[in-house]
């Protein structure tokens, strides 16, 4: 059988390093083309040499010399720039892990949609913001994607053929985050190491912020509308705190199918890197008597209103999805720098929907535009909120 060719964008990342790990255990299955990073040269180096990656990307070329040093006596190019970042997204590799964080994916993930890769998709960031866009894009180049998140890969799992009018309702379950049963008052004075600090899973930065605001969950809900065609209304939310059942799928005869699994993102990518088949990993397999009992709730939209701010961007168009998840950004970079406060990033997100037109973006281009001028507003919305 011959290896299946793979490049890794975000390869330093949480999601990029359990992928590494995944394809290392299995060298007779995968080989590695190309990787990529936006700082960390020393692990993306240390990577590419493990691996016998071809090319290596990082994104910050003021590190371009320290790359090449590292890789120096491989034959492994070291690059910097966004044509060697498309390149390592549809260049050789015929499957692409997308797990860079945030909107700063989304063109080299259409570079390896446009090229009909199969698209392992982490980054959530990119559907929600461009997500008619990409799955048309797949529609014309014949790309296939893969959802990585966890609980859009369990959706995947329980669909038996294409989303069709035989399911009533996806649900998608939620951990609640590290304040489930906080009260309004006490999650004001929350500082960035507690937010970053997740009960079940380990994740980037960023994620984890977005859980403990369930912001994380509001981008999901746009993320399951673009990838499984179905509306807001048919797309529910369940608290679910053990988080063993990943998200379920409800079809019109009352049958519920459901994922379960350790919470261990190398399951959702082992299914994407094998995808059709499956492979071995060395995660821990369900011991459900151990586990004793699962438990469910429903989302409480009043402590969480960044589930609201999402199905209201959701419904209201593509624009506005797009303001959501820039500000978003904005607002967790801040609160992580110390310069606002945890109930500030949802408060700034209502601010800058409440103060968007709705239109829809008609390329790539537009999307990036949109962006740019969300993130501006939300600088803007800080100073106010300071003020
Ligand atoms: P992370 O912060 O751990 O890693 C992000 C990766 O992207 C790193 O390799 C970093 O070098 C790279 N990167 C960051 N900014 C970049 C930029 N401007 N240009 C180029 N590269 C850049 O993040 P993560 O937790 O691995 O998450 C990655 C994506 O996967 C996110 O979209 C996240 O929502 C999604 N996801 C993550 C998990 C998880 O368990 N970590 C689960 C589901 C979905
Ligand atoms: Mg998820």
């Amino acid at each position: 059988m011959s290896r299946r060719t793979v490049s890794i964008l975000g390869a330093t990342g949480s999601v990029g390093t359990s992928t590494l790990d995944l394809i290392e255990r299995s060298p007779n299955r995968f080989e590695v083309v190309a990787l990529t990073a936006a700082k960390n040269v020393a692990a993306l180096a240390d990577a590419a040499r493990r691996t016998g990656a071809r090319l290596a990307v990082i994104d910050d070329a003021s590190l371009l010399g320290e790359l090449q040093g590292r890789l120096a006596g491989t034959a492994c190019r070291a690059e910097t720039g966004s044509e060697a970042l498309a390149e390592a997204a549809a260049g050789e590799a015929e499957w692409v892990m997308a797990a860079i964080v945030g909107c700063a994916g989304l063109e080299p993930v259409m570079a390896a949609v446009g090229a009909g890769r199969t698209v392992a998709l982490a980054n959530k960031e990119a559907l929600v913001t461009a997500g008619g866009l990409m799955i048309e894009a797949a529609r014309r180049s014949g790309a296939t994607i893969l959802p990585v998140d966890s609980e859009h890969n369990a959706i995947f799992q329980c669909l038996a053929s294409n989303c069709s009018s035989d399911v009533s309702r996806l649900v998608l379950t939620a951990s609640g985050g590290p304040f489930r049963t906080h009260g309004r008052e006490e999650m004001a004075a929350i500082t960035p190491a507690q937010a970053v600090a997740h009960p079940n899973w380990s994740m980037g930065a960023k994620i984890s912020v977005d859980s403990a605001t369930m912001m994380n969950k509001g981008l999901e809900l746009i993320e399951a509308h673009h990838l499984f065609g179905l509306p807001s209304e048919r797309i529910s939310i369940l608290v679910h705190p053990q988080s063993v059942i990943h998200s379920m799928v409800e079809y019109i005869d009352g049958s519920t199918l459901a994922q379960l699994g350790s919470a261990d993102m190398r399951v959702p990518i082992a299914h994407a890197l094998a995808w059709p088949g499956r492979m071995e990993t060395p995660v821990e397999k369900l011991d459900l008597a151990r586990i004793g009992s699962l438990t469910f709730e429903e989302p409480d939209g009043d402590r969480f209103p960044a589930l609201g701010l999402a199905r209201q961007a959701l419904e209201a168009g593509e624009a506005q999805a797009v303001v959501l998840n820039a500000v978003n950004e904005s607002a967790v970079a801040a609160f992580l720098a110390g310069r606002i406060g945890f109930l500030d990033i949802c408060r700034l997100v209502e601010k800058a929907l409440a103060r968007t037109a709705s239109t829809a973006p008609a390329s790539i281009a537009d999307v990036i535009e949109i962006d740019r001028g969300s993130r501006l507003l939300a600088g803007e919305l800080m100073r106010e909120i300071a003020a």
